[in-house]
């Protein structure tokens, strides 16, 4: 383990100096002092702090793309692993393709943080298909992250927010638990995939969010391939798969998909809203949710 850097505790201190190109490096130097090391941002203003980490995601997300934005997946998997040596998390939601990048994961190291978000609204199905692929995979560091309770009782004590506001319920039950989770981390991983469409049609493997780096080692795979992989891996299925559902999530936002339909049609059905919000930035959320900010205190 190398010495913590403020910005990223496992990135040598002299990194951050040396690998941040441009004017936000001397930026860094500069606030730094010559008589403090490269990289030692200690006694900086949370502003100068967030400035500094959002640049050396920035920076980080770049250098890793050019290196592997055209790697294998579980190549995507394996160096972020390292680069962020025990700051690395995978999001799973363990709805229907989850399987694939879980498997992928635990080929890497099966003590990869997988963070789950039990937001109160999944289906039993879900809860039940998580036990099955944490025993299947032999996944030892699984963590369900759930709302903040003074936050349900505040802006939804009857449950029914999601009928009224559904981006204020996604962000009271996944964005900001998502938030609280990851200030423990440098790098988090998703499932998310090109084919999807939508803002995912151009996905990188790695991409800079809120000072943090994304990664999406499925970018590039398409349905077949996914199904592929789940059939010569003998994978476990989402039980609700078989009904019908393709994209699950919470149950009062999730609708069967008819033949034909696109893969996320059944998700926020007859609503404009496409996403929950864990894959916009927090500036975002706060533009389209009222209060956003409260819950993040
Ligand atoms: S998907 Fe629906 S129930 Fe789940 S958090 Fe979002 S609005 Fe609430």
């Amino acid at each position: 383990m190398t010495d913590a850097s403020p910005l990223s505790p496992n990135i040598p201190p002299d990194a951050v100096a040396e690998t941040v190109p441009g004017p936000d490096s001397t930026a860094v130097r500069d606030r730094a002092g010559s008589d403090r090391p490269h990289g030692d941002l200690s006694g900086e203003s949370p502003l100068a702090l967030k400035e500094s980490r959002f640049s050396l995601a920035r920076y980080l997300a770049a250098e890793l793309e050019d290196r592997l934005g055209n790697a294998e997946a579980e190549s995507v998997i394996d160096a972020a692993y390292k680069r962020f040596d025990g700051r690395f998390a995978l999001v799973s939601s363990f709805g229907a393709d989850s399987a694939v990048l879980l498997h992928l994961a635990a080929k890497v190291s099966k003590d990869i943080p997988v963070l789950f978000l039990d937001t109160g609204k999944l289906f039993g199905e879900t809860k039940r298909y998580r036990d099955t692929l944490v025993e299947t995979l032999g996944l030892t560091a699984v963590r369900s992250i759930t709302p903040d309770d003074t936050d349900i009782t505040a802006s939804d004590p009857n449950g029914d927010l999601w009928l009224k506001d559904p981006n204020h319920c996604c962000f009271l039950r996944k964005v900001a638990p998502l938030h609280r989770a990851l200030s423990g981390f440098d790098a988090w991983g998703t499932g998310r995939k090109r084919y999807q469409g939508g803002k995912r049609e151009d996905l990188r493997h790695f991409e800079a969010s809120d000072g943090r780096v994304k990664v999406n080692p499925l970018a590039h795979w398409t349905r077949d391939d996914l199904k592929a992989y789940a059939a010569a891996q003998n994978l476990p299925a989402h039980p609700l798969v078989s009904e019908g559902f393709l994209s699950i999530g919470c149950m009062p936002c999730t609708d069967r998909v008819a033949n034909g339909e696109d893969e996320r049609a059944g998700r926020w059905r007859g609503q404009s809203k496409s996403e929950c919000g864990i894959h916009l930035s927090l500036s975002e959320n706060a533009r389209i949710v009222d209060g956003a900010t409260a819950h993040l205190s």
